[in-house]
């Protein structure tokens, strides 16, 4: 399913079996999984994409010949030796080129990847299951480990990711309080089964102040909105790679030690350890499965909030 030009829904097209240069993997697609990254592609929201491109960087799949199940995460690769690299920050690499953006992803029968790049992926999960954790279980994870200890935790946006952190944070001992388009009860209903002690909407004041909060949902007002909600000391993490713009605020909602940060893409060190983490928690994974050629009806989906958990595209056989 091929993206021409952004604003245009993906086409189905026949192309050649890629072929993998040196150091590079064919995989066989078994899975990829929707990210909101790729509505942000899709919309021209991000600049300079491949174009053509094949969209999708959480990708399950198996070698050719070794019949390896691997995964191939957004992280295509980094150059190892710049500043960034060196110093166990792969993930700002001014050189790093990105699986589904920069080449192409998992919306298709076949990928290839760097070898150095690909993760192993946990057993116990199926090619389908085992999808969201390669970005919106990643990138959770980045995002969580950066809140520090804080017990009270806000989720801002009820998705993919959301439903994976909350298991995760539970397990960690935190206490989780979601925050849904306003109205959207069956969300918050969703957001208690998965262990949010409170959920509401994201203009609503939680009963209690937060430690720390999370934002998901692409929608710049938000920022000030978790401020507003935050202890003294309290860090806001925003994990989208695109936000609309931020509206000002009154500086008295960072006074107070109130910090705020960005989460950028990913490092392999946070595939090990959050691949390894999943099956100890255990998450497991709510997902609405689409066969490839329905990826403009999953984006969709994704784009209106109608899914519950994460989508993720089948790739028959
Ligand atoms: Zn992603
Ligand atoms: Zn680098």
């Amino acid at each position: 399913m091929l993206l021409m030009a952004p604003g245009r829904p993906l086409e189905e097209r026949e192309l050649p079996v890629p072929e993998p240069g040196a150091g590079e993997v064919l995989v066989r697609v078994a899975a990829c999984g929707v990210c909101r990254t790729d509505l942000h592609v899709t919309d021209g929201e991000l600049p300079d994409p491949k174009l053509p491109l094949v969209l999708g960087h959480q990708i399950v799949g198996r070698i050719e010949g070794s019949g390896e199940r691997i995964g191939i995460p957004w992280l295509g690769c980094a150059d190892g030796v710049c500043r960034y690299c060196r110093s166990g920050r792969e993930n700002l690499c001014d050189q790093a080129r990105f699986t589904g953006f920069h080449r192409d992803g998992g919306y298709a029968e076949y990928a290839v990847a760097d070898e150095r790049f690909c993760l192993s992926l946990p057993e116990g999960y199926g090619d389908v299951e085992v999808a969201p954790l390669l970005c919106a279980g990643l990138i959770g994870y980045r995002a969580l480990r950066f809140t520090g200890e804080g017990e009270r935790l806000g989720l801002y946006g009820f998705g993919a990711s959301a439903h994976i952190v909350a298991q995760v944070a539970r397990h960690q001992g935190r206490r989780v309080f979601a925050f849904t388009r306003p109205g959207d009860l069956s969300g918050q209903e969703y957001a208690r089964t998965l262990g949010a002690e409170w959920a509401g909407d994201s203009n609503a004041a939680p009963p209690e102040e937060l430690d720390a909060a999370i934002i998901f949902a692409p929608v710049g007002a938000l920022l000030p909105a978790a401020l507003r909600v935050l202890a003294k000391g309290g860090i806001v993490v925003c994990a989208g790679i695109h936000m609309s713009d931020i509206p000002s605020f009154e500086y008295e909602l960072l006074w107070g030690e109130r910090s705020l940060r960005s989460v950028a893409n990913l490092t392999r060190q946070d595939g090990h350890e959050f691949l390894a983490l999943a099956p100890k928690v255990p998450v497991r994974t709510d997902v609405e499965e689409f066969p490839l050629e329905e990826a403009n009806e999953a984006l969709e989906r994704m784009r209106s909030g109608r899914l519950r958990g994460a989508a993720v595209l089948h790739v028959a056989t």
